[in-house]
């Protein structure tokens, strides 16, 4: 069986032999947490050199066989995108700006010198996957089915250029809650590592990022707190993002400040939600660099009321301490604050169908 999908391209469907049982699948849908559940499916479709993008297949979710030499193994030339699929009230699938997020993987590929993914290609793809796994997608509140687009180097070749062989593939989780304890409002620890340098590749959603943020989140657990705070590279003073979601600053006058898309931060789709919600809510919104001196000051004299995280696996997130070498402060009350809650509700419930969506944002699956 194949279906047409973008690009001239089709997706040849193969068979499942071992479905997941409704009775194992419900057990792991009243309780999914996040990322350790899959669904019985991916996608994958091969790139190489003179061919470009060609053998599109939807298929049991497995192993996948790689040569020990293969370029992603030795010198990490991985991307990978991360969105959700809801349930609507109505009973339809729908996904929230997925042509962002095939954007950005071109954005990311471009940088990691990677074979750029047409975007209907990609959002064929996910809606492919989204399809066939349409029985795994949680209906509880809050709860998604997460999707992980990513690609591969596959080339087995040890010297260093861009290899001439890739893999693009789409997995699926169904994702509960991303902060377990659904905790209210998270304590940051500001690290003495940098996440990312000016030249770098820090607006780029690749791997190797996240390896180099392992210790410094490691760190940050370890001294008692949930998440990692990022400053800058050069003058270790202007504040970034945390290890995986963007920052926002709520001020007593209703303004909020977000750090600008300086090259060094990743430019989250979440963040360019939420800009685009505060100013219909007819909030000012600064794009500006604000310093960790500035916030702890502003927090101190309580012109900051509020900061929070942002991104697709934890939508938005309090943050209500900040722990750091040189001292420590507590914002606004230290628990979630009303813009911090207003400004969810109103993404959550345009993500969910439960409100108009002006912006286009919403994309349902036939
Ligand atoms: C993915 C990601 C974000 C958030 O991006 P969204 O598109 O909102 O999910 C923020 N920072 C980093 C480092 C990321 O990898």
């Amino acid at each position: 069986m194949a279906t047409l999908a973008a690009e001239g391209l089709t997706f040849t469907a193969l068979p499942l032999a071992s479905p997941t049982s409704d009775e194992a699948r419900a057990a792991v849908l009243a309780n999914p947490g996040f990322g350790t559940h899959f669904t019985d499916h991916m996608v994958v479709i091969e790139w190489s050199e003179g061919e470009g993008w060609h053998d599109a297949v939807i298929g049991p979710r497995q192993p996948i066989a790689l040569d020990p030499a293969a370029a992603v193994l030795h010198y990490a030339q991985e991307i990978f995108e991360g969105l959700k699929a809801y349930k609507q009230a109505d009973g339809t699938i729908s996904l929230f700006r997925p042509e962002a997020n095939a954007a950005r993987f071109n954005a990311s590929a471009r940088r990691l010198a990677m074979p750029e993914l047409p975007e209907s290609l990609f959002i064929a793809a996910i809606e492919e996957l989204v399809k066939a796994d349409a029985g795994w997608i949680p209906s509880a509140e809050g709860a998604s089915l997460y999707l992980r687009p990513f690609m591969i180097a596959t080339e087995a070749f040890l010297g260093v250029r861009p290899a001439k062989q890739y893999k693009f593939i789409v997995i699926a989780s169904p994702a509960g809650n991303y902060f377990k304890s659904g905790a209210p409002a998270v304590s940051i620890w500001v690290s003495d590592y940098t996440r990312a340098a000016p030249g770098g590749t820090g607006a780029a959603k690749c791997g190797g990022n996240y390896a180099a943020s392992l210790v410094p989140q490691a760190e940050a657990l370890a001294r008692g707190h949930d998440q990692v705070v990022f400053l800058d590279a050069a003058e270790h003073k202007w504040i970034e993002e945390l290890g995986g979601m963007n920052l926002y600053f709520v001020f007593d006058d209703g303004t909020l400040v977000t750090p600008p898309l300086s090259g060094t931060i990743l430019p989250g789709i979440t963040r360019d939600s939420l800009l685009a919600l505060a100013r219909d809510e007819g909030l000012t919104v600064r794009e500006e660099r604000y310093s960790l001196d500035q916030w702890r000051d502003d927090a101190t004299s309580g012109k900051l009321i509020e900061t929070f995280a942002c991104g697709t696996a934890a939508v938005v997130t309090a943050v209500g301490r900040v722990v750091g070498r040189d001292g420590e402060f507590t914002v606004g009350s230290g628990g979630p604050g009303q813009l911090t809650g207003k400004l969810k509700a109103r993404l959550v419930a345009i993500q969910r169908g439960e409100a108009p969506d002006p912006h286009g944002w919403v994309r349902k699956i036939a």
